[in-house]
């Protein structure tokens, strides 16, 4: 990782240098999180000309919406064609940046600031930490590196960050480190159970009864994975109609799948048009599912891997299927 670099195309920008902050297409709490972060930070310092961007429709997902710094938003379609900087957060590589990824060329300079190990440093300065457990941990030690102190607006972004990616402290990524982070961005005065209801355990009545649906047609196949079992359900478009919800509410979906005591691997798909679907993709420990997203054309982390998959669902679960002997882990998980 190139601190001193990224540090360099921060400090040495003109007094009226353009930045634009990307992060990936469907932004999750750690995409949204550090960019906001990372971009209230920069404003702090005095960087005048901020603008915050993803690919797709300017949308940001309901349990999102408190998030402070969402004024720097602009559509994607709005953002500027040529920034003096371009910086991108939690995006694993730049298939991940749809429309946006030509400001890669067009921009002055492009940091890449990431935590996936299958990053292909797509960037001029990549700052990617494999071990870190999310990306607000990254665009946290750069703040620092700048002098940017914490506030409680600059906490809120990275708290949502951390706690999205780390699932609330639960995954082995949480290490003394991210705890002692969380600790000094809780002493700003950010009030974590306001955040985490907000961000984790609110939902619509509508997504409540289509989870209900959904989760009422999950299969299981104990004898899948080299008998490490697998589980797997789908929500089509029409589910998402027939209840009125948006395709966000369908994130949370995986938490509870995953719950399955006799599968080590879970999967969500989620269509996102005639045949094609979003996979999302879990692992206790004892599949590498980066590996099965990787071969069919995703990415991810060894325990949280995604795709987009063609066809019916049961083509693609056949396709994870014939991926996952190829993908097992020692019995150790190590
Ligand atoms: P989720 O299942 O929460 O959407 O994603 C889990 C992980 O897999 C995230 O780290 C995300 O970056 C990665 N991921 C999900 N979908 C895709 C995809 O279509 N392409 C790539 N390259 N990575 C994905
Ligand atoms: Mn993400
Ligand atoms: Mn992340």
């Amino acid at each position: 990782a190139d601190w001193a670099a990224a540090e360099a195309l921060i400090r040495e920008l003109p007094p009226d240098g353009r930045v634009l902050l990307v992060c990936h297409v469907n932004p999750d709490g750690d995409a949204l999180g550090s960019m906001l972060g990372f971009g209230l930070g920069l404003r702090r310092r005095g960087v005048r000309r901020i603008q915050a961007t993803f690919p797709g429709p300017p949308e940001v997902p309901e349990p999102l919406r408190g998030l402070p710094g969402l004024d720097l938003l602009v559509p994607s379609t709005a953002a500027y064609p040529d920034p003096d900087l371009v910086i991108c957060f939690d995006a694993a590589s730049e298939s991940r940046l749809g429309e946006l990824v030509d400001r890669l060329d067009t921009a002055g300079a492009a940091l890449v600031l990431d935590h996936h190990a299958s990053n292909t440093r797509f960037g001029g300065v990549n700052l990617v930490d494999p071990h870190a457990a999310a990306t607000s941990v990254v665009a946290e030690q750069l703040l620092a590196r700048l002098g940017v102190a914490l506030d409680v607006e600059i906490a809120e972004c990275l708290y949502v960050a951390l706690t999205t990616d780390t699932g609330s402290f639960r995954f082995e990524a949480t290490t003394p480190a991210v705890h002692h982070l969380a600790a000094r961005l809780l002493a700003t005065g950010i009030r974590p159970g306001d955040i985490s209801r907000r961000v984790f355990d609110t939902r619509p009545f509508g997504a409540v009864r289509l989870f209900g649906e959904v989760l009422g047609r999950a299969r299981l196949d104990v004898s899948a994975a080299g008998g490490r079992g697998l589980v797997w359900t789908w929500a089509t478009q029409d589910d998402l109609a027939r209840h009125d919800q948006r395709p966000y509410v369908l994130e949370a979906l995986i938490d509870s799948v995953r719950c399955t005591a006799e599968a080590d691997v879970s999967c969500v798909l989620k269509q996102t048009g005639p045949a094609e679907w979003a996979v999302s993709m879990r692992s206790k420990g004892g599949v590498d599912v980066s590996r099965v997203a990787v071969a069919l054309g995703g990415g991810g982390h060894r325990f949280a891997a995604g795709f987009t998959g063609r066809g019916t669902a049961d083509e693609v679960v056949e396709r994870i299927r014939g991926q996952l002997d190829g993908a097992l882990l020692p019995a150790t998980g190590a």
